[in-house]
């Protein structure tokens, strides 16, 4: 599998500050990248925080009879294996190699009953073609403003290739909180499990309607010194509401999750019109 990641990595403003003083011995990567693994292994582990009470409120969207669940950038698993546990068939989408490694893996330690309802597909969500109609294609919060705005229509018309009659797209968008109009920009240390130190750069600009972050080692004088990066977009449930209408969908419910651990999403659930 090739690190179609790396070619994405985002100069962000903190990037370019500390690439210019780390000079030769500076690397840009993309968080999700091959070349940042083993940071994210350090930072994160081999699992993201539990994703149980997030995937819980998907699957009462879930009606497995109308056919198997599509997760589109599904990431090391945080929903997928939860969804798994709760009997579904899934087929989990990822474009990151390192991060569909991780995936991989964790599948390879679970029960095979598991591994037989669990298919792994390396793809780019906004254009991907599978021999296979869902019932449910689902996308998490985060994930569909990975994308920016000349990508996210090749993920709509993706999935309306892809669902059954009568199938659901169910896509979860954060809820936005007042922001303020200036550039906010935090800054914390983030411990890793080898005893390594990085430092966590958050930057969100509501004009230009991005967040973006930067991890990099608190050890500035390290070598090579890893950038890593990553930018979404802040996009508003009106905004996807409004590209959805306008590649064929039709959003029949709009329902904010409400368990402890899932708060702050909204699902937006969409059906082909017509
Ligand atoms: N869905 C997982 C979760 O909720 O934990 C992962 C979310 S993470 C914020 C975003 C994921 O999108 C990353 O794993 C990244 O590699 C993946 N990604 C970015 N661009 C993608 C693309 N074009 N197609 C598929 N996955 C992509």
């Amino acid at each position: 599998m090739t690190d179609q990641m790396a070619r994405a990595a985002v100069r962000t403003t903190r990037a370019n500050v500390l690439l210019a003083s780390a000079g030769e011995r500076g690397v840009l990567c993309d968080f999700y990248s091959e070349t940042a693994a083993d940071i994210y292994q350090d930072i994160m582990g081999d699992g993201d925080k539990d994703g149980s009470p997030e995937a819980g409120e998907y699957a009462t969207h879930i009606r497995p009879e109308a056919g198997p669940v599509l997760e589109l950038a599904a990431g090391t698993g945080r929903l997928t294996f939860p969804l798994l546990d709760l009997g579904l068939e899934v087929t989990a989408l990822e474009l990151s190699a390192a991060m569909l490694g991780g995936l991989q893996k964790r599948l390879a330690e679970a029960p095979t009953e598991i591994q037989k309802r669990c298919t792994v597909v390396h793809g780019d969500m906004s254009a991907f073609s599978l021999d296979t109609l869902f019932g449910t294609v689902m996308i998490s919060s985060g994930s569909i403003n990975v994308l920016d705005d000349a990508d996210r229509p090749g993920v709509y018309a993706s999935v309306r290739d892809h669902l059954a009659p009568e199938g659901r797209f169910l896509l979860g968008v954060a809820i936005s909180e007042a922001v303020e109009q200036d550039a906010v920009e935090r800054q914390q240390e983030l411990p890793g499990r080898s005893g390594r130190r990085y430092v966590l750069h958050a930057r969100q600009s509501p004009t230009e309607e991005i967040h973006e972050i930067t991890i990099y080692p608190a050890d500035e004088t390290a070598a090579p010194f890893l950038v890593c990066t990553n930018r979404v977009r802040l996009l508003k449930q009106d905004q996807v509401v409004r590209e959805l209408e306008q590649a064929g969908f039709d959003v029949i419910a709009r329902t904010p999750f409400s368990s402890p651990g899932a708060e702050g999403v909204l699902l937006l659930e969409a059906v082909v019109r017509g």
